[in-house]
């Protein structure tokens, strides 16, 4: 068996580690959580010691996520590790996602949430307005420089 198919199993068996909520439909993770409550599982699958237990439980079920793109949650439940809570998304289908979506989760009522999708909808004008927002929620929401640079490019092509 290769070094890939060992993590995988791995992972496999060590993301058992959920409760099912039966109103959601959701794996609720029961182990280490992020400070946004996303789970974290060690694993080096995607070239450093952890992986968010979403991410994972993608990896798992479908293949490696391809560069820069986001495993997002159809539940809003950042603990969620149901394979078929999650799709996989552009950093900026993420945030448009988030901004026209009223969700039940506290992240989503974040005020500046509205702020950025006014600042989206007039992207020209407000455009450095914008990036300081896009900046500060995807630092609250922990993404990484590299998808903050992304939505930042994709931004300019708009
Ligand atoms: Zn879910």
């Amino acid at each position: 068996m290769d070094r890939f198919q060992k993590q995988i199993d791995s992972l496999k068996r060590r993301l058992s580690n959920y409760e099912l909520d039966e109103r959601t439909g959701c794996w609720e993770w029961k182990g280490c959580k992020s400070q946004g409550g996303y789970g974290v599982i060690g694993t080096c699958i995607e070239g450093r010691t952890s992986t968010f237990t979403h991410r994972a439980a993608w990896i798992v079920e479908n293949g490696l996520i391809p560069n820069g793109m986001l495993v997002c949650h159809h539940c809003d439940n950042p603990a969620c590790v149901n394979p078929n809570h999650l799709w996989l998304g552009s950093p900026t289908d993420n945030i448009k996602d988030m901004v026209t979506k009223q969700r039940h989760n506290p992240a989503r009522k974040d005020p500046m949430l509205k702020e950025a999708q006014q600042a989206l909808l007039h992207s020209e004008r407000k455009r450095r307005k914008c990036i300081t927002y896009m900046k500060t929620l995807f630092d609250k929401y922990e993404l990484t420089n590299d998808e903050i640079l992304q939505v930042l490019e994709e931004f300019k092509h708009k």
